[in-house]
């Protein structure tokens, strides 16, 4: 892969053979959609609700979540927007949603799972989004985080209809859900990769201790090989599958992931033009050969090493 210039993200992503790869952009609020939009996002691949929510001591009433979701479709007129449910709990502990106290929160009630115990959050968030898709042009789809089995999918797509939403996927940030893929493609439209999770769950270690960080990495094979699975079960299905971690934002690491069989990346705003950059110089075969090439490592090392070395003519 010859050192690139940057340039601006002109708002198409596609490979140097014309093959599309939407550049998606991931948001916590207004503020963030309309950056996005300024800097030619395709759309938006991860809207973290959650961030709506911060600093209240209630929920948001389905009237303010109306309003707030609003505010992001409105920057994407006629564009995909995903919507993730609350993601609350682990890293992201919000006072009306999370016990104070468990011993692993990483491991708790967390995402999806805190409608467990209150049904009444989930309905009313997809409900508020439903009447805001409604109100705005742009193309809703929601997703849910956090999702280990088959049923959890099944229970939050049935949900998710009931109120009005016709796209309807999952979060891939778990060992289970990666290695459930071809059945979660049952019952959901597409899946998201939250790379960030799938790699804390996969390597067992925390992503908020740094001293980690050499565990907590996509590069990892085992991560990798997870992705390329999910990747597999997506072809096959002929449905989609986005990344919207970190990784979706390294530009070394996106030739990859499309060759792993990913059809859409989603970043902050400000790494579009490197994505953009990197994968407009590769093809569809090369990407296919770096693939091919990372799953055949053994090491997180040997991993980024084979990317580069299979990339390097490209
Ligand atoms: C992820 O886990 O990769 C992700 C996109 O979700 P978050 O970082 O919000 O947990
Ligand atoms: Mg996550």
């Amino acid at each position: 892969l010859a050192a690139a210039t940057v340039v601006p993200f002109d708002g198409e992503g596609q490979l140097a053979d014309g093959h599309p790869v939407a550049l998606l952009a991931n948001v916590g609020g207004a503020a963030d959609a309309v950056s996005a939009a300024a800097a030619h996002a395709e759309g938006v691949g991860l809207f973290r609700t959650e961030f709506c929510f911060l600093d209240r001591v209630e929920a948001l009433t389905v009237e303010e979540q109306v309003a707030a979701y609003r505010g992001v479709l409105a920057a994407f007129p006629g564009r995909k927007v995903v919507v993730r449910t609350l993601d609350a709990g682990s890293d992201k502990p919000l006072p009306f949603a999370n016990a104070d106290h468990e011993d692993n929160p990483a491991l708790g009630v967390r995402g999806l799972r805190i409608a467990r115990r209150m049904p009444a959050l989930l309905d009313d968030q997809l409900r508020a989004l439903a009447r805001a898709a409604e109100a705005e042009s742009a193309v809703v789809e929601v997703m849910a985080p956090m999702v280990a089995t088959v049923e959890e999918a099944g229970e939050f797509a049935e949900r998710a209809r009931a109120a009005g939403l016709t796209r309807v996927g999952i979060m891939i940030e778990t060992p289970s859900a990666a290695l459930l893929a071809a059945e979660l493609f049952d019952v959901v439209d597409f899946v998201s990769l939250g790379t960030n999770d799938l790699a804390q769950y996969t390597l067992a270690a925390d992503r908020l201790l740094s001293e980690l960080g050499d565990l907590n990495d996509p590069w990892q094979p085992a991560v990798l090989r997870l992705i390329g699975m999910v990747g597999e079960a997506g072809r096959a299905a002929g449905k989609p599958v986005g990344v919207c971690g970190e990784a979706g934002g390294d530009p070394a690491l996106a030739a990859v992931l499309v060759g792993l069989g990913v059809t859409s990346l989603s970043m902050t705003a400000r790494s579009l033009g490197r994505v953009a950059t990197a994968l407009a110089e590769v093809t569809e075969d090369d990407c296919r050969r770096a693939a091919a090439a990372v799953l055949a490592a053994r090491t997180g090392e040997e991993t980024r090493a084979a990317a580069s070395a299979a990339l390097r003519n490209a």
